[in-house]
């Protein structure tokens, strides 16, 4: 299988012609990279645009609303992003979070963009880790909470990204062999609440991953993929990161 790699370009660059000009080098070092499916996804506002572009990649929000349409000043819906020919939708990022999304929020998002026909890229992960077992604790409840029963029908059909808060923007992601021991909790997790079709979950580590770092990650952390922030929005890192996942 091909390993995904969620480029989350977050609140950058700051034109149209600079997105343009990183979506080229992107698709290069896609085109290149054997093995290796992109997922581009940029801020809303460049979202259409690039999409006409769209080369050997493929393109996600980065957040959607979980209503269809509405008075929501300011926000994006699941339709409309899909109409951009947006594939993906990132959900319950933790910097989203930090700005108020609940998991009810969560739930409900995840809901949208299924019905949308987008994947949901489901961001869960603690904010902080002490030397006992609570992160166990705080990544089942979300779960639990992130997941209606509709959703759990549609497992197959969707992504987690396991995000530890204290590993984004850190300068160093967990340890391979600690995400391997998450990659069992979480399927184990979804095998409790939903049945055999938790197996089927695509799960994705993110977290200070760079060139140097995603290959021993993608081989020992039990992911199918990685969700990257700092390293997608420099041309020449994520092109040294594709490669690196290409050849582990
Ligand atoms: C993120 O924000 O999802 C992320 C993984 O960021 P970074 O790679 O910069 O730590």
């Amino acid at each position: 299988m091909k390993a995904l790699i969620v480029a989350n370009w977050k609140m950058n660059p700051d034109t149209l012609k600079a997105a343009k000009k990183l979506l080229e080098a992107t698709k290069k070092a896609a085109a290149g990279a054997k093995g290796v499916s992109v997922i581009v996804c940029p801020p809303a506002v460049f979202l259409r645009e690039l999409t006409s572009a769209r080369g050997k990649v493929a393109f996600g929000a980065q957040n959607v609303h979980f209503e269809d349409r509405g008075s929501y000043t300011g926000e994006v819906s699941p339709v409309q992003a899909k109409d951009a020919k947006a594939q993906y939708a990132i959900v319950g990022h933790a910097e989203r979070r930090a700005m108020g999304e609940t998991n009810d929020d969560v739930r409900k998002k995840v809901d949208a963009a299924l019905r949308a026909n987008l994947t949901p890229i489901l961001c869960i992960g603690e904010r902080e880790r002490g030397q006992g077992a609570e992160h166990f604790e705080f990544v089942r409840d979300q779960i639990r909470n992130c997941l209606s029963e509709e959703a759990g029908k549609k497992l197959s059909k969707m992504v987690i990204a396991y995000e530890p808060v204290w590993a984004i923007g850190a300068p160093k992601p967990m340890i391979a062999g600690q995400m391997h021991e998450m990659s069992i909790f979480i399927r184990k997790t979804l095998v409790e609440r939903f049945g055999s079709a938790g197996h089927s979950i695509t799960i994705l580590y993110g977290g200070a991953i760079d060139a140097g770092n995603a290959a021993d990650m993608l081989q020992n952390g039990d992911v199918a993929g990685l969700l990257v922030g700092r390293a997608s929005v420099d041309a020449a890192v994520f092109s040294a990161l594709l490669k690196a996942c290409a050849e582990a």
